[in-house]
């Protein structure tokens, strides 16, 4: 058995955007053929995904916008693709491929709270970090790692679930699910200024939730350093003392700097060293981590920075693969055709940092 387990299903390429949009079913093709390509059949287990029913979805969303998006998939039965909200897109099988989106994130708890592995990767599309309580929004008709978020409390015994969002793009739809509450502690790393708009340090939570809502803007052409850095000064201590009992990732790879949307400058290699961060932070913690693919539009940066989140969450010792993760994962780059890539504006990213601190030390004593 592997210590991670792959969820995945060709099933997830049958929602049909329009054929310009950036969120394709080549995403997901692309991920599927580098897996089988560098032979990781062998190495990582997986598991077919289910469809999530009403009751799992209204978990977080509303039962009336479940019934909503299910008239307008009667709409598409001939065909046509119904448009949601300026860039979000309902094709035929839309609504079932959303449905088993979420179920695949629920096969994943089941499977790790059961401890039949140590952690997941939950390739799906559509993402779901955008997602409303009753709104799609960006790409997303259900927000999946909130779905998966409560069905981990209510039916798996979790307790404290830390939650961290690397999408390029600030988690605006699970933050304001878990805003006010203090058992999910919400930490989104994204561009900003940037697209939803949201996202700024001073949202930081509401009543209980107060200092549980952590929001880490990161200035334009952040690269590894900058990221690598605001993990380490912020996302580690937090988590340290927050002590979750599962850590969920939306693990979105449109900050890498070959991305088309997203203006980043992350490397490959720098999504290993993240992904070995939180490795690293999952075995300080004890807590399992299940990744769910949100956004990343460059379909070949996508699938090499997906399966190396991958391979590192299933390296059996993670400090092995801290040392030799660079040559192990990407050929090339010991001789520098893909150089760890420093930050375009380390100043502004620094000074960012401490804001960010400054902001929560109140809240955080390992922030102080
Ligand atoms: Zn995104």
């Amino acid at each position: 058995m592997s210590k991670l387990v792959l969820i995945r299903d060709s099933k997830f390429q049958l929602h049909l955007p329009p054929t310009t949009h950036p969120e394709s079913p080549e995403r997901l093709a692309a991920i599927d053929q580098a897996f089988y390509k560098g032979a990781l059949e062998s190495a990582i287990d997986q598991l077919e995904p289910r469809f999530a029913d009403e009751n799992e979805i209204s978990l977080v969303h509303t039962a009336s916008y479940v019934e909503q998006l299910q008239i307008k998939a009667g709409d598409t039965a001939n065909g046509l693709v119904v448009q949601l909200d300026d860039d979000t897109f309902m094709s035929p099988q839309t609504f079932d491929v959303a449905k088993m989106a979420v179920g695949a994130g629920l096969v994943a708890i089941d499977a790790i709270s059961k401890n039949k592995f140590q952690n997941a990767f939950v390739s799906v599309r559509p993402p779901g970090h955008h997602a409303l309580k009753s709104k799609a929004m960006g790409f997303c008709l259900f927000n999946n790692i909130a779905v998966a978020a409560r069905y981990a409390q209510r039916k798996c015994g979790y307790k404290k679930i830390f939650i961290i969002d690397w999408d390029v793009h600030h988690g605006n739809g699970t933050q304001d699910l878990f805003y006010d509450d203090p058992t999910i502690c919400f930490l989104s790393l994204h561009q900003y200024p940037f697209w939803p708009g949201t996202g700024a340090i001073a949202e930081d939570g509401r009543g209980d939730g107060k200092g549980f809502n952590i929001n880490i803007p990161m200035p334009e052409g952040s690269g590894d350093r900058g990221y690598l850095a605001a993990f380490d000064q912020i996302v580690k201590p937090i988590g340290l003392e927050f002590q979750p009992d599962l850590i969920l990732v939306s693990a979105g790879y449109d900050a890498h700097r070959s991305d088309p949307l997203g203006g980043q400058n992350i490397s490959t290699s720098g999504f290993a060293m993240l992904s070995q961060r939180l490795s690293d932070l999952s075995d300080q913690t004890g807590a399992k981590v299940v990744c769910f693919l949100e956004g990343g539009y460059d379909v070949n940066a996508l699938s090499a920075s997906a399966i190396a989140t991958m391979r590192v969450l299933n390296a059996v010792d993670a400090r092995d693969l801290a040392n030799v993760h660079v040559s192990y994962l990407i050929p090339g780059a010991a001789s520098g055709l893909d150089p760890i890539t420093n930050d375009n504006r380390p100043y502004q990213v620094d000074e960012q940092i401490a804001a960010v601190r400054k902001h929560f030390a109140p809240y955080w004593h390992s922030l102080k």
